[in-house]
């Protein structure tokens, strides 16, 4: 609380251009953007100001060395017209874990709630409380300083910026499982929402999809035999009855619907595992009909279906069940995101 902002209001808005009914998830951007610059060895007063261009050095090391973190979360808009995040204290935490691994200075709290609110009340009306609609946000934090030595920035610029989003809708996705590329190595930035593991995946997951898989099912870097990630997003295993997902650790990212998932499952009766799952389980499991079903999962489309994979000569379908827990955990943490259900655990956090 007390926080000063420095807020400059756009002139005009662009909503009325905007055709909310034909989004592509992350094309268009609101019409402000919270901008907060690191240096002298503090953060400066915050910023909010007009969505638009950035001006930044050339040398800045995050166009050489990708020092660059991010977060993905997402604004819901209930039918009286209150906003609601879903854990964002976790986001903060999450990208104050991701800087210090990429040798960041952390963000302080109360600059991100507050910038948070200052912004989300600025733009609600980008928030629609229409079917699926939610804004996502996209909070990041760019070395800005203008040197090219290879070490951590003295500056760096946090920035949020915010994209209005439909119901996420993946297509069909086969997966093909990592026979010899990786996501995340031990001893590695995979725990963290580093900018460059998304790079270091756009290649790989291209090869797969001229083999016609839409995304990849990562496995561990030095065996290749235990599952541990689908694309960008966490992976859950039904087997019979019983859900499977791979323990975090410093190569599969501590996912927020990941951990909600495993703990609605515990809230509803169904049996969790969280350990690690061999290549060879799953196949075996494929071969003898106890597999139901894999699905991702992640804050943009915040369960994902995987319909059939691929590991090296072995091609498999999933079953097409009538009542999928997929399903199941999607309708129940968006009952919980749009405040229409009991919220137990204190994910909601209003605006
Ligand atoms: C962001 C991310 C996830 C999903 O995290 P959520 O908090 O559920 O959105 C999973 N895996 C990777 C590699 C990620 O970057």
């Amino acid at each position: 609380m007390g926080t000063i902002i420095d807020i400059t209001k756009a002139e005009n808005s662009k909503i009325n251009s905007v055709d909310f009914d034909n989004l592509d998830f992350g094309k268009i951007f609101t019409d402000h953007m919270f901008s907060c610059e690191f240096k002298n060895g503090k953060w400066q007063t915050p910023k909010i100001m007009p969505y638009g261009p950035l001006t930044i050095d050339p040398s800045a090391r995050v166009f050489h060395y990708g020092q660059a973190v991010f977060e993905g979360m997402k604004a819901f808009k209930d039918q009286q017209n209150d906003v609601w995040l879903f854990r964002p204290e976790d986001n903060l935490e999450r990208i104050n874990i991701s800087s210090e691994r990429l040798a960041m200075p952390a963000f302080p709290k109360d600059y991100f709630f507050e910038g948070l609110k200052a912004l989300l009340k600025l733009d609600d009306a980008w928030i629609k409380n229409t079917e699926g609609s939610s804004l996502y946000i996209r909070p990041f934090i760019i070395a800005t300083e203008p040197a090219i030595s290879a070490s951590p920035a003295a500056e760096y610029k946090f920035m949020i910026i915010l994209s209005p989003a439909k119901a996420y809708y993946a297509g069909e996705v086969r997966v093909k499982i990592a026979e010899n590329f990786s996501r995340a190595s031990s001893g590695g930035v995979g725990y963290a929402k580093a900018a460059g593991n998304y790079a270091a995946q756009f290649y790989p997951t291209a090869l797969a999809n001229e083999e016609g898989y839409q995304q990849i099912i990562w496995t561990d870097a030095s065996t290749h035999e235990y599952l541990e990630e689908a694309g960008t997003m966490n992976i859950f295993f039904r087997i019979n009855d019983t859900l499977i997902t791979a323990p975090t650790s410093d190569r599969i990212l501590d996912g927020i619907t990941r951990k909600s998932i495993i703990q609605l499952a515990k809230d509803n009766n169904i049996e969790v595992e969280v350990r690690p799952i061999k290549v060879g389980e799953l196949v075996e499991a494929a071969k003898n009909g106890s597999l139901k079903e894999i699905f991702g999962s992640g804050t943009a489309a915040v369960v994902n279906p995987i319909l059939g994979f691929k590991h090296k000569d072995f091609k498999h379908e999933l079953p097409k069940l009538e009542d999928t827990y997929a399903t199941m955990f999607k309708t129940k943490l968006n009952a919980i995101q749009y405040n229409t259900t009991e919220d137990p655990h204190g994910w909601r956090y209003k605006i």
